[in-house]
């Protein structure tokens, strides 16, 4: 499927990729991963989709479709290696290249349905931020009666906190920004910690059944599994690029456990469309034409947007 590109989200990890913190970018890269457009032409054998409908495109374009991950819709998590939407291994042997750009192919199998409610600009960050945050929650079956905690106020963390929110939990934001403490509790905290101040967080330790962990830069991780219950989770989805030591006895002594999660697969991602679209939820977006793209990545290292930057790609002219 042919789409033009109207709406591209700016992720940390876009952020990670073109400056190669992860390491393996192939450059030239074009990035981009959170991408909302409309069907331009399809191929002959595509009966889903309508030239001019609305869809998006998330963070990955291909994957084998055979593996037992593959059968079971966790794409993400192919055993012979999911094709990123960009600098990804494209059919052809080339590199796959992302959507900050007017046009993309995507095979109809990746290919999104974005519901009519939903505002095209502000459902753009949900291909990525939405489901990377509402996939784990659904996962460890976050809800009702679950006192539930989101790590970092960013593009994930703000989409964390609607849906676990959304979900029944009582949930808290963790952020370093005094400044967003009133805003944490507009997007649907009952609580805000300030994780710089340890009083705050020593009132809260050994409370949280389940954390989201969603900061793109090294940071304490003990400190955080101190705040878990017993046989509570800690999952990260941010994905700093160091290693950060884990203290065992932080683990040992009240059974906890601490893992990770990777996007999410394409029919659940669909599901997460739907559910927000039905729910009223959608991303909180600056919308910046293109020319603006290297400000709007200091911005975000500076963890000053609210809470998604996104192109508006009619200003690629
Ligand atoms: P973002 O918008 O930049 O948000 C990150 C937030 O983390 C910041 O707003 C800030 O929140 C907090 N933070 C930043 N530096 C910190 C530090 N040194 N110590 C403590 N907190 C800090 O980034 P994003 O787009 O949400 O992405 C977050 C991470 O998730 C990135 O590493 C990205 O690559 C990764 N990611 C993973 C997946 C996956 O599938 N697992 C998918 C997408 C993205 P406060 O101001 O509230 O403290
Ligand atoms: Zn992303
Ligand atoms: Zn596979």
């Amino acid at each position: 499927m042919l789409i033009d590109i109207l709406y591209c989200g700016i992720c940390h990890s876009d952020i990670h990729t073109a400056r190669n913190e992860w390491g393996g970018t192939t450059y030239p890269i074009v990035p981009g991963h959170e991408i909302v457009g409309k069907v331009a032409k399809v191929g002959a054998s595509v009966k889903r989709f309508q030239v001019g409908e609305t869809v998006g495109v998330g963070c990955f374009v291909g994957s084998c479709r055979a593996c037992d991950a593959c059968k079971e819709g966790l794409e993400s998590y192919c055993e012979r290696g999911v094709v990123g939407t960009y600098n990804g291994r494209d059919k052809d042997g080339g590199v796959t290249q992302g959507g900050y750009s007017d046009t993309i192919v995507v095979d109809q199998d990746f290919v999104l349905k974005i519901p009519a409610k939903l505002d095209p600009a502000r459902a753009a960050p949900l291909l990525c931020a939405g489901i990377t945050t509402y996939s784990p929650l659904r996962h460890w079956k976050v809800g009702q009666g679950q006192k539930v905690g989101i790590v970092g106020l960013g593009g994930l963390g703000h989409m964390a906190l609607k849906f676990a929110h959304s979900f029944g939990a009582r949930t808290v934001q963790f952020t370093t920004s005094p400044g967003k403490v009133e805003d944490a509790k507009r997007l649907g905290a009952d609580d805000v910690i300030l994780s710089t101040d340890p009083a705050q967080m020593e009132r809260h330790a050994g409370t949280f059944d389940f954390i989201l962990d969603t900061v793109s830069a090294t940071h304490d991780l003990n400190a955080l599994l101190r705040m878990l219950k017993r046989d509570g989770h800690l999952v990260l989805v941010g994905a700093p690029p160091e290693p950060t030591g884990i203290v065992a006895f932080n683990l040992i002594m009240k059974r906890r456990s601490i893992a990770g999660s990777l996007v999410g697969g394409v029919k659940e991602t669909q599901e997460m469309l739907d559910y927000c679209a039905e729910h009223g939820i959608h991303a909180d977006v600056e919308k910046i034409p293109i020319q603006k793209v290297n400000e709007a990545y200091e911005r975000t290292l500076k963890a000053d947007v609210k809470y998604r930057f996104v192109i508006d790609m009619s200003s690629l002219g």
